[in-house]
């Protein structure tokens, strides 16, 4: 699985990284970082981020398997 973030979308509020801190930070100029790919520990909290996203920035690329 793997994160795409559309940047022009994003607005930086900071939701995602309040599901996931360890996979999603800004920086100090609220640019958003995705510091991780989602493992099986974090994969569901990275779903909720991607539906809590107001900006519809998030998307996710199911890897085939
Ligand atoms: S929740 Fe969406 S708009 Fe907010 S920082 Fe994350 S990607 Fe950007």
């Amino acid at each position: 699985m793997n994160i795409i973030v559309d940047y022009d979308a994003c607005e930086a509020n900071g939701l995602c990284e309040g599901f996931a801190p360890d996979i999603f930070q800004l920086d100090d100029e609220d640019r958003l970082h995705v510091l991780a790919q989602p493992d099986e520990h974090s994969a569901d909290r990275v779903r909720q981020a991607v539906l809590a996203c107001p900006k519809v920035a998030l998307s996710l690329a199911e890897s085939p398997d």
